[in-house]
């Protein structure tokens, strides 16, 4: 808005120049000394004029001593008759050369036309660069139909720089699925002469940063060929019938380019099941996606695009995507497991200089659960966090802190707390620890800290010691037990309980409400599920679970989560109010220096160990 004022003021300005400039070019036609008919007169008389050029209201009058005289005479009115009528004799008219010119060329036009065209003129321009403004906040809405698709052209780009296999880490058996994809592009004679239909489409399924982007950008660059990429939000907009018209426009262009691959990021905005949708943008979904399959369909064998698209909700979409001949082709990328992760790591650790202690290993290991992008963020953190330093290396430091970055956020060390308050989170982050340190199924803590961070007060990290699957009932009860140590810490020491436990007792009750409903781990109600998560689009978001029980389950599943909940809290309380001296150890500590860290922490507990033992022994 404030821009549209701005160039509205530009534009006025622009007129006021144009229209002085014009109306002073006016003024000093014929450069000459302006007179009135008055003094015309007299020069006539006196004998003093040589000649008059009419040239529509004004008289350009030549006097014998050469100078010049302009006169401006009242439209309409013939020079003879107006000299008459001032009394000049037809005597002293006679000898003067009179001559008429027709007020054409430039200025005539210009005197005319101006005063119209200038305003509708500025009105135009004005409306034009409104436009241009509307448009820029709308996203283009005036390329309607044109896909946004991005073309990244590898066979312009050096070698160097092409993303090939090689920039891929890990993810082996999607690389040898996507092997087999390149060949296609490569080489598809191979395969139409043994009568082989040539797959259309391949659908990547990967959470989120696990590579989908890039492993498809390196089928391209493998094969050498043109590589489009859209995201399927991009389809739906504003306007319906856009997307399907981006769709053709797509898949026109790739034809015009084949063999080429075709990216459609989160196919899932539009490929979701037909029918599954509240609210307007539904049809317009349903449109781009029939367009997407009509496309696909109507390729000739000899067309050589293949269409990599990449969701991480394979289960929503629609299944006339699945369908052969369409995306039949899936690759799953998962989470990079160590192997993987060192891989990843070595791959985004070529260009930055690390110290010579630095164990890549050691961080794949601390850091299970992460995405390749995550651990790419990872490095690039180190690398900031080093150069802030004005180091030269990267070292173990930078990269330890900045796992906890990309984990919970940047530390908040400027924070002020409260004495209290740091009391209250150290022992809630204690009772946490201690928990997770007596039972026996849980991860080893890896540290503790009252330094806030993100959203978090302080926070407790514990680290699988191997990358897991499979979880057992057992593990997820330990694991609430601890997640409620820190809520029952509060509450033991301070007779009182704090929001800081919030987010705990949240993730508490999802978790038990997993393990009744999809786990089938209670005992009570038995081995099925309830509810699916057959879900409603609204506005893009889950809105509700749909039932599959009666009102009689219900209770008894809420029953059931209570009973999970409060044996957990039973649990955690049994631990702490056993453990108190361990408890006080470990805040004590907190308190002095904000973190402990693992080996730290399993001294500490060694020792008191050790402590209670004796003292069992002399009882
Ligand atoms: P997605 O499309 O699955 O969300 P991207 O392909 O955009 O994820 O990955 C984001 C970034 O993460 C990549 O640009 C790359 O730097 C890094 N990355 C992810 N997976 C890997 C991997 N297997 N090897 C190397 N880098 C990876
Ligand atoms: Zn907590």
């Amino acid at each position: 808005m404030k821009s549209i004022i701005k160039n509205f003021f530009i534009f006025f300005f622009i007129f006021i120049v144009i229209s002085a400039l014009f109306y002073s070019a006016a003024d000093e036609r014929g450069n000459t000394a302006p007179a009135d008919i008055g003094q015309l007169v007299e020069k006539i008389n006196g004998g003093e004029v040589a000649s008059i050029v009419v040239q529509g209201d004004i008289l350009n009058v030549e006097l014998k001593d050469a100078s010049m005289l302009t006169v401006k005479k009242e439209t309409g009115e013939s020079l003879s008759s107006l000299l008459s009528n001032f009394g000049v004799t037809p005597e002293k008219l006679a000898p003067l050369r009179i001559e008429v010119k027709d007020e054409s060329g430039l200025s005539f036009w210009l005197a005319t036309l101006l005063p119209f065209l200038l305003p509708l003129l500025l009105i135009g321009v004005f409306i034009y660069f409104m436009m241009r403004q509307i448009q820029g906040a709308n996203g283009r809405a005036m390329m309607f139909g044109q896909s946004q698709a991005r073309e990244f052209n590898n066979q312009n780009q050096d070698k160097k720089k092409r993303i090939t296999f090689k920039d891929v880490a890990g993810v082996k058996e999607a690389k040898e699925e996507l092997a087999e994809v390149v060949e296609f592009l490569t080489s598809p004679k191979k395969f139409l002469e043994l009568g082989a239909r040539i797959p259309k489409g391949v659908l990547l399924v990967g959470g989120p940063g696990t590579g989908k982007t890039l492993l498809a950008k390196a089928v391209a660059g493998e094969a050498d060929v043109p590589f489009f990429h859209i995201s399927g939000s991009e389809f739906v907009e504003m306007f319906v019938g856009v997307g399907a018209s981006r769709v053709r426009d797509l898949f026109k262009r790739a034809k015009k380019n084949s063999p080429c691959i075709v990216f459609i990021d989160e196919i899932d905005a539009v490929g979701r099941q037909r029918g599954a949708g509240l609210g307007g943008s539904h049809d317009e979904r349903e449109q781009t996606l029939n367009q997407i399959l009509v496309e696909m369909d109507g390729f000739e064998p000899t067309t050589n695009v293949i269409v990599i698209a990449a969701t991480n909700r394979p289960d929503v979409l629609d299944p006339a995507l699945l369908r052969p001949g369409r995306f039949d082709r899936r690759v799953v990328l998962d989470n990079p497991d160590l192997q993987d992760r060192i891989a990843i790591l070595k791959v985004h650790a070529t260009h930055k200089p690390l110290a010579k202690e630095v164990s890549l290993r050691r961080i794949a290991e601390r850091t299970p659960g992460f995405s390749g992008a995550d651990l790419a963020n990872l490095l690039n953190e180190a690398a900031i966090f080093a150069a802030r330093e004005n180091k030269k290396l990267i070292d173990m430091r930078h990269l330890f802190e900045s796992i906890e970055k990309v984990m919970l956020g940047p530390e908040r060390k400027s924070r002020i707390i409260s004495e209290t308050e740091q009391k209250i989170t150290a022992y809630h982050e204690a009772g946490h620890a201690l928990v997770a340190h007596v039972l026996p199924h849980v991860d080893p803590v890896q540290k503790i800290s009252i330094i806030s961070r993100g959203m978090a007060g302080g926070y407790m990290l514990k680290v699988p010691t191997e990358d897991k699957r499979m979880h057992s009932k057992t593990e997820f009860i330990e694991d609430m037990a601890v997640m409620l140590g820190g809520y029952v810490s509060e509450q033991e020491i301070f007779g009182d309980v704090t929001t800081g436990a919030t987010s705990d007792l949240s993730k508490a009750t999802e978790l038990a409400h997993d393990m009744v409903t999809t786990y089938g781990m209670s005992e009570h109600l038995g081995p099925r599920t309830f509810g699916s998560k057959d879900e409603l689009v609204f506005l893009g978001r889950e809105i509700r679970e749909q039932r599959d029980y009666s009102e009689k389950w219900a209770e008894k599943i809420d029953e059931e989560i209570m009973a999970y909940v409060n044996g957990a809290v039973a649990r955690a309380r049994d631990i702490i109010s056993q453990h108190k001296p361990a408890l006080e150890k470990i805040v004590a500590v907190l308190l002095e220096k904000e973190t402990i860290e693992k080996e730290e922490f399993e001294e500490m507990m060694n020792e008191v160990d050790a402590g209670e033992e004796e003292k069992d022994a002399g009882k």
